[in-house]
């Protein structure tokens, strides 16, 4: 146990998309005290403010936690890389701003997976508590909120080629993929404000609430522990400049971490499954074996082309003098080619020729970037897809009982029912409105798969060798109902067991949502803090 440095009614573990939030709705109230702990630097970097530094900031050392799964055995025994965002805004800091609530059916479906009250029409006023729209006025948008939802200001003219291609392959055009329906293709509206990236920070800590005397943020802090007076959270211990300390928590204890450091500090504070906390010699605090358990993420295959335009993002000598003018337009106007997330365009489709959804499409106007090579110089296209509702489910669990070392995060793609053969049906897809007249004269050769699969034991091939996240992971600390043994948090994310802690991030999620998943983790974080106004 460190030395005691502070109490607070409240203490929130990590400022993330659903910490930012919640640190800022409970700090509304003067009477109570937030202490907000984030792990990372401040968010001062221009890669994170900048759209189109996304690249930088994915891949930049400090503000990433770096993760990489165990081998997939689906996968050719690969060991994918996940990023995960490390600084205020956490890994809304570093993700592609791409604004998508997800369907109508997602929560009717969480509502009865146990996740009462979390239905659509519970949880549509608070997607629109948090939005600032900028363009739609209608019942399905909110207006004034801190988030700010907007258009691109930017397309790519390869981009727009693809709404085109996906029409002449039988797609409608869909302008509002929040609206009533997702099926179609279109311009995908992102979380940006004046041309820069409105990550949760930007949106929810600004400087009116980081001013407020009642919040206290301590950055590159990290949550070692939470303090357990039996079953009751108490505080948490942190580590900063290589100091232990421990911070009392006179209410209640909030853990933030996301999907992954989530459980990772149940677990390492003997709340998790008996036994492998005991494997470990971890003191059994609450067994709840749910924790860690009910990991879901969508797996992205991406088919490119090279393309002959050069209109395409990358950093060819050819492209130089237009990205260098850019810079100056940008620095001056806020306009421009770096406003752009690469994500531009996207859309949603059955594979099954249904009313709703089985798989989403990112199109990129460039050849995707790869760890090693962040940068990519080769001039291409990219159609990306992915299947909106796994049936596999992974797990974390703890490697040590070091809280600076790595979870085990094994996700175990394609290893149940449907999710191979709709894969394969995605990247089909892909291929065939990349192959669409819209792009003929634009599209120079095959480049990722190098050739026309064949067969659908090439295409399996091909998704084995090539699949990647689409940084979607949640579920490892799900929300259910009390008779549901593998439920860890009730439906005001108390963790079952416990007294004083609550989980509140996209690891409360029980199912996938069909979408990116930054605003439904928002919008959890909002629905939380009013219950938590209310007393509940
Ligand atoms: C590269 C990338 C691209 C993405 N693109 C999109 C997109 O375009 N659209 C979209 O909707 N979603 C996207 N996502 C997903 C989305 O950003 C996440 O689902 C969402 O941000 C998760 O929010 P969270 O609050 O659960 O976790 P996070 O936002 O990851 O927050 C967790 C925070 O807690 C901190 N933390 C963790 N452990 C500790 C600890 N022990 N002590 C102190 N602090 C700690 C972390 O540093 C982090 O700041 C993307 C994600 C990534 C990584």
């Amino acid at each position: 146990m460190g030395q005691k440095i502070a109490e607070f009614d409240y203490i929130i573990t990590g400022a993330g998309s659903a910490g930012a939030t919640l640190a800022s709705r409970l700090s509304e109230n003067p009477d109570i005290t937030v202490c907000l702990l984030e792990a990372g630097p401040r968010d001062n970097r221009v890669s994170i403010h900048t759209p189109a530094m996304i690249a930088d900031a994915v891949y930049a050392d400090d503000l990433n936690w770096h993760y990489d799964t165990a081998p997939q055995t689906e996968l050719n025994n690969r060991e994918l890389y996940w990023p995960r965002g490390k600084t205020l805004g956490g890994s809304s800091s570093i993700n592609a701003m791409i604004y998508i609530r997800g369907g109508q059916v997602d929560y009717e479906a969480w509502n009865t997976l146990g996740a009462t009250g979390f239905g659509w029409n519970d949880v549509l006023p608070y997607f629109r508590k948090s939005e600032d729209q900028q363009r739609f006025n209608d019942q399905h948008h909110g207006h004034g909120g801190p988030l700010t939802v907007s258009d691109l200001r930017y397309i790519n003219p390869l981009s727009d080629a693809f709404v085109r291609a996906g029409m002449e392959r039988g797609h409608t055009k869909n302008d509002d993929f929040n609206g009533q329906a997702r099926l179609g293709v279109g311009p995908y509206q992102v979380t940006q404000r004046d041309g820069r990236r409105c990550s949760a920070a930007a949106a929810y800590l600004g400087k009116h609430v980081q001013d407020r005397p009642n919040l206290t943020i301590m950055v590159e802090t990290l949550a070692t522990r939470i303090i357990m007076d039996g079953t009751r959270a108490t505080g948490v211990s942190v580590r900063s400049k290589g100091e232990d300390y421990d911070i009392i928590a006179r209410r209640e204890v909030i853990v933030t971490g996301g999907a992954i450091n989530s459980p990772q500090i149940l677990m390492l504070s003997g709340i998790g499954p008996a036994d492998h906390l005991r494997e470990l010699g971890i003191g059994v605090a609450v067994d709840r074996p749910g924790v860690g358990e009910n990991l879901q993420d969508h797996l992205d295959t991406g088919v490119s082309f090279t393309e002959n335009t050069g209109a395409s993002y990358a950093y060819s000598l050819r492209a130089f003098p237009k990205q260098l003018a850019e810079l100056v337009r940008y620095f001056f106007t806020r306009q421009g080619m770096l406003t752009s997330n690469a994500a531009e365009t996207g859309g949603f489709a059955s594979t099954r020729g249904e009313d709703e959804p089985d798989i989403q499409l990112h199109f990129i106007p460039a050849i995707v970037a790869a760890r090693n090579e962040p940068r990519s110089k080769i001039h291409g296209i990219t159609l990306h897809s992915y299947v909106l509702y796994p049936d596999s489910r992974g797990t974390i669990r703890l490697s040590s009982t070091n809280p600076e070392d790595h979870p085990v995060i094994d996700p175990q793609y394609l290893t149940k029912g449907h999710d191979m053969k709709t894969q394969i049906a995605g990247a089909k897809m892909a291929m065939d409105i990349l192959q669409a007249p819209a792009f003929d004269g634009q599209r120079k050769a095959h480049f990722t798969p190098p050739s026309q699969p064949e067969s659908d034991a090439e295409w399996e091939a091909f998704v084995r060798e090539k699949a990647e996240t689409l940084f979607h992971p949640v579920g490892t600390c799900k929300m259910g109902v009390k008779t549901d043994g593998m439920a860890v948090v009730d439906p005001h994310c108390r963790v079952y067991g416990a007294k004083g802690l609550r989980v509140v991030d996209a690891s409360v999620m029980p199912r996938l949502i069909g979408g990116n998943t930054n605003a439904p983790t928002i919008m959890i974080a909002e629905k939380i803090a009013d219950l938590m106004k209310a007393g509940g």
